[in-house]
């Protein structure tokens, strides 16, 4: 009855590189790997479905992994004190072993009684940071950490004999089906598979995929659930990037090397967003910048606006298109959620938080620090820049100007000109009905002059920057980061064999 290490699993869920992990086997007593489903985190507004079932293959995977190593995981439903308690009692806990997590104020509290009960209960606490705390040095910290050897996996486990319950399901959770038939699968291998195919085929024409919404979607990195879940750690990434890059700057291939210094520059900021939500922990309620609060009103959550926002319904083919597009498949480039979310805050004029949180439970890869830090951005709430109020008819010609995107999604204008496309109530009658439109009925009217509503927006903004001094915490904003991930060149050469030469050491194995 004593001497047990438990290794408490959250958005990591892997079995390599994982520093807790080889801590509690190291320390030669037996462990308990375990996962608890929290009905108070699955009640969080921006928790869904697709989020729920990205998370069982992994768990799926990560039990596979452990039981390779003699172990299995186990899994428990509740609030953690009392699972910790139960395990307790029957198993006599030494230590508790787990990545800190940086969540919202629910993540912080369930924090709080985790160590208070800890220290009562006469368990050790160790928690390790996935990420560079702090901000001293941050910079160089995070490179000095990405270097640093990848942590293998352990090869023997050994556990106290764990019974395996009923795994929960969604309904358990309240979580109905939510309509997303093109969810990246989750899971340790499905990672993998998407990282190497990546850096072995999509990378070199990432740049050009960045600005495109639906080239994007093959030719950007698609990691963003794998790091959001921890099915790969951001080293892994960053390392397997870094050994691209070498090996394409070897062979001269410029712009494959540019594609990977700019995903290498994406996979920084993302930890840059960790350390902020770490420091401003009420990023996802407040305005950076205080003179914005009460600018726009609260939306109401049966604002009609907001439903035809996230239901791809406000009459802008283009924005339509890409809401649709989110709720099928759980996933936009960073190109449209921009566009998104600056137009439910300028051209709608709601405030960002309600809308930042109904379209969170859309994104499977929601990941608080970055969502709402982006959300905040986007509606210029940081007061640092004049707000950048993207165009969603430019943005249409620009990124979908043969309307494939539009016709995909938005299959009641497939038969509009592509002229007509991108701004239909521009459309001499004649062109509508021959395509079967009838404005307001086939299809909305659009919700808002957006010309006006934009102009309308700046010259609002506008005056609250003349009339307030930005605060001080937007000013070292501004100086710690630089908005979005750099471009690189497009490329325009096609890709070069460099990237058959990589070795991807993951030890996927069957049994990883
Ligand atoms: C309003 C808004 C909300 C967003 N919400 C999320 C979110 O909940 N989760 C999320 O992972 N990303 C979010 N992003 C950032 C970005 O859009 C996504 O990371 C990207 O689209 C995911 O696709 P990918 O993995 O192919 O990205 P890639 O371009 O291949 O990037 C690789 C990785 O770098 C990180 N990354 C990329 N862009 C950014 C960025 N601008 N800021 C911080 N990290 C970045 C992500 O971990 C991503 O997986 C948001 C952006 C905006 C504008």
């Amino acid at each position: 009855m004593s001497g047990v290490h438990l290794v408490w699993f959250k958005r990591d869920l892997r079995v390599h590189d994982h520093a807790p992990l080889l801590a509690a086997v190291a320390s030669g007593a037996p462990v308990i790997p375990l996962y608890i489903f929290e009905p108070g985190y699955w009640a969080e507004p921006e928790l869904s479905r697709r989020q729920f079932d990205f998370l069982m293959d992994s768990l799926r995977e990560l039990d596979a992994a452990l039981q390779a190593r003699g172990s299995r995981l186990m899994v428990r439903t509740g609030e953690v004190t009392e699972v910790f308690s139960a395990l307790h009692g029957k198993h006599g806990l030494d230590a508790i072993h787990a990545h800190e997590e940086v969540g919202l104020q629910w993540a912080l509290g369930r924090d709080r009684a985790v160590y208070r009960w800890a220290r009562n209960a006469g368990v050790s606490m160790r928690e390790q940071p996935a990420l560079p705390p702090g901000r001293e040095s941050w910079s160089v910290r995070w490179d000095r950490r990405m270097a640093e050897p990848r942590g293998k996996a352990p090869e023997q486990i050994r556990s106290p004999a764990l019974t395996a319950p009923d795994w929960p399901l969604p309904k358990d959770f309240g979580l109905g089906a939510d309509d997303c038939p093109a969810r990246q699968p989750g899971g340790r291998s499905a990672g993998v598979d998407c990282l190497r195919a990546f850096l072995e085929a999509r990378g070199p024409s990432y740049a050009e995929g960045l600005a495109h919404p639906k080239a994007g979607a093959e030719l950007s990195s698609r990691l963003s659930a794998h790091l959001t879940f921890g099915t790969l750690s951001l080293r892994e990434a960053w390392q397997a990037a870094r050994r691209t890059l070498s090996l394409a700057a070897e062979q001269g291939d410029a712009a494959f090397a540019a594609s990977m210094e700019a995903f290498l520059a994406s996979l920084k900021l993302h930890g840059q967003f960790v350390q902020m939500l770490q420091e401003q922990t009420t990023l996802d309620s407040r305005n950076l910048q205080p003179a914005h609060d009460g600018l726009r009103p609260r939306a109401e959550p049966s604002d009609p606006r907001l439903e035809a926002w996230i239901e791809g319904r406000t009459g802008f083919p283009f924005l339509d298109a890409c809401m649709r597009s989110l709720k099928a498949t759980g996933w936009l480039n960073f190109q449209t959620r921009a566009m998104v979310m600056g137009f439910v805050s300028h051209h709608l004029w709601l405030d960002w938080r309600l809308p930042a949180e109904r379209i969170a439970a859309r994104f499977t890869d929601f990941d608080p620090a970055i969502h709402y830090a982006q959300a905040r951005i986007q509606a210029a709430a940081t007061g640092v820049d004049a707000p950048r109020i993207f165009n969603p008819v430019k943005q249409s010609r620009e990124q979908d100007p043969d309307g494939a995107l539009i016709r995909e999604w938005v299959p009641e204008l497939a038969r509009l000109p592509d002229a007509f496309l991108h701004a239909p109530w521009d459309a001499p009658p004649e062109f509508l009905s021959a395509a079967g439109v009838v404005l307001g009925q086939t299809y909305p009217m659009r919700i808002v002059d957006h010309m006006a509503a934009a102009n309308e927006a700046r010259t609002r903004i506008a005056a609250v920057r003349r009339s307030h001094a930005p605060a001080a915490a937007a000013d070292d904003f501004k100086a710690r980061l630089a908005g979005r991930p750099r471009r690189a060149t497009p490329r325009r050469n096609p890709p070069k064999t460099v990237v058959q030469q990589l070795d991807l050491d993951f030890g996927l194995t069957q049994a990883s």
